[in-house]
């Protein structure tokens, strides 16, 4: 594989089940042992309850758009010139929460509020996946 050269996310202990799912196209979110809720990023607590206990749940990687940007101007532009233009997006997942991401395999003028959405995993490198988002199949 060759060099990303793009920024890449450093996993530490909170998010290092999260990035270990990824690399195995698994989507795992933390759901509060007290009281159910879903969060993301993986934190220590629960902000719906202050609960210090959580499973890792697998999520279905399917959402809806909540809100996007095209970026047409690449910064910095040496890494990202040849991938202008590109979606960054909020994704709202089944699970109840929301996910800033890339939105690929549609041209940026088809992205849409409320469309749904399917995650699609990229291998950047050996050990890291982006989790990223596609139009939703039969949609
Ligand atoms: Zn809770």
């Amino acid at each position: 594989m060759t060099a990303y050269g793009k920024p890449l996310p450093v996993p530490d202990a909170d998010s290092r089940h999260f990035w270990a799912g990824c690399r195995s196209h698994r989507l795992l979110l933390q759901r509060c042992r007290s009281c159910g809720t879903h969060r993301f990023p993986a934190g220590a607590l629960c902000p719906a309850c202050r609960s210090r206990e959580a499973d890792w749940i697998e999520s279905r990687g399917r959402g809806t758009v909540f809100s996007w940007i095209t970026v047409r101007h690449p910064v910095p532009r040496d890494v990202y010139a040849a991938d202008v233009p590109y979606v960054v997006a909020l994704v709202d997942l089944e699970e109840g929460v929301r996910m800033a991401t890339n939105i690929v395999g549609c041209a940026p003028e088809e992205v849409t509020a409320g469309m749904p959405v399917e995650v699609a995993f990229e291998d950047v490198t050996a050990e890291i996946s982006l989790p990223r988002f596609r139009p939703a199949a039969g949609r």
